[in-house]
Parts: C-alpha cells; sequence; structure tokens
C-alpha cells in the first residue's frame, strides 16, 4: 500500500497540495523548522539542508499533520483520491465476514476439543469395563466341580459372553476407521449403559444366589 502511494503522489505534488510554495529547481522553505531562506529540496523525497529533515511522501505527511504512517497514508489516499485498496476498505463488510469468519472457526475448535475429551470419557469407560470382565474372568472361573456341577458364577458367565465384544469396541475406538469410530461413538451412551447394566445384573445375580443355581447348566452363551 505504501509503496503504491509513494508511485502514485510525489513528495513535490504532495507538499504543493498542502500548501508549500515551491520554487524553481523543486526549492522551498522547510516547514519542520524556522526557514527563512528555501533550504529544503522538494522531489519525488524531500530532504532539508538546514534542519536536516528527509524523507518520502508518507513520511512528509506524517511531519506536517503529526500522523503515524498509516495515517498518513490514509489521508494520501483521501485527498489525492488514489485507487488503492487498503485495509480501511475491508473494514465494514470484510471486517464483519473476518470476523464472523474467526468466530466460526473458534466455534468448531470448541466442538473438536469437547468431542475429544467426550471420546476420551468413552474410551476410558469401555477400558473400565473390560478390565472389569477381564478380572472375573480370572477371580470366578470355576472349579472343575463346579463345572461339573453346572455351578458356574453369574459374573464368570458375564465375563464369557461379553469381553470379546467390549475387547472388538476398544480395538475399533483405537484402530478402527472414522466411520467405524464415529458410528461406536454415535451410539456411546447406549453402549456403556448397556454393558453397565450387564455388569450390575450379574453381580446382583450372583449375591442373589450365594453359590446355588439350581437350574444352571454349563453353557454360559444363554446369558448372552
Ligand atoms: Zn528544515
Amino acid at each position: 500500500m505504501f509503496q503504491e502511494i509513494k508511485d502514485a503522489v510525489s513528495t513535490r505534488e504532495a507538499a504543493s497540495f498542502y500548501g508549500l510554495k515551491i520554487g524553481r529547481g523543486g526549492m522551498a522553505c522547510c516547514p519542520f523548522h524556522d526557514d527563512k531562506h528555501p533550504s529544503m529540496k522538494v522531489d519525488a523525497r524531500f530532504h532539508c539542508f538546514g534542519c536536516g529533515a528527509d524523507g518520502d511522501v508518507i513520511n512528509f505527511v506524517q511531519k506536517m499533520f503529526s500522523l503515524d504512517a498509516k495515517q498518513a497514508a490514509f489521508k494520501l489516499i483521501d485527498d489525492f483520491h488514489l485507487n488503492i485498496d487498503t485495509k480501511r476498505k475491508e473494514s465494514k463488510h470484510e471486517k464483519n465476514q473476518r470476523i464472523r469468519l474467526q468466530k466460526e472457526k473458534e466455534r468448531k475448535e470448541k466442538i473438536r476439543v469437547a468431542y475429544a475429551e467426550e471420546f476420551r470419557r468413552f474410551r476410558s469407560r469401555m477400558g473400565d469395563i473390560f478390565r472389569t470382565l477381564h478380572n472375573w474372568i480370572l477371580d470366578y472361573e470355576p472349579t472343575r466341580e463346579q463345572w461339573e456341577a453346572g455351578n458356574i458364577d453369574e459374573h464368570y458367565i458375564c465375563a464369557i459372553n461379553n469381553r470379546d465384544p467390549v475387547d472388538w469396541i476398544l480395538e475399533t475406538l483405537d484402530f478402527g476407521e472414522d466411520a467405524e469410530i464415529y458410528e461406536q461413538y454415535k451410539h456411546r451412551e447406549e453402549t456403556i449403559a448397556s454393558y453397565e447394566r450387564k455388569l450390575t445384573d450379574a453381580a446382583g445375580r450372583a449375591t442373589g444366589r450365594s453359590g446355588e443355581r439350581p437350574s444352571s447348566n454349563s453353557e454360559p452363551e444363554r446369558i448372552a
């Protein structure tokens, strides 16, 4: 933007526009010090041989009107009706657009973080369920006598029926394709509730029976 302005307006044009009297050879009385005799050379740039003031058209306007570089640039664009694309032109429609995009980005980021958190919670809950089932298989494994008597602990039956399906869900969450993972994620509440219920029910039946189960046989699958 600055270069475009400098290409479009020389310091001499600007100085003249802002009321500086420029004599032959581009010499003018310096507006930046108390100059009685023209000691400033004004052309594409300006240089004062009296006070050393020096710069380009933007510096000139800055010094003359006590502006920063950007404000000076905008002033030149306005005063000389320059057709230069500036950030200022963005400030209405495009600025709103930019803010809207920024907000949308933030919103998506929030969703992404929430998803990641929820996913971790699901993964961790299924991991807990798997460990419980795995431990039940070790802890409640029937003895030979219990097998023969058909006296299989409910914990064990539940664990045998459900450990592998839970393991499969964990495998999918860890190594599945995005679509498979999302499919599991979508149903996470039902999945967690369903396995938690199975665990609770099995534990309930086990304590309710206190070791006796008259109608039992040794087919764990029937609980599935
Ligand atoms: Zn000067």
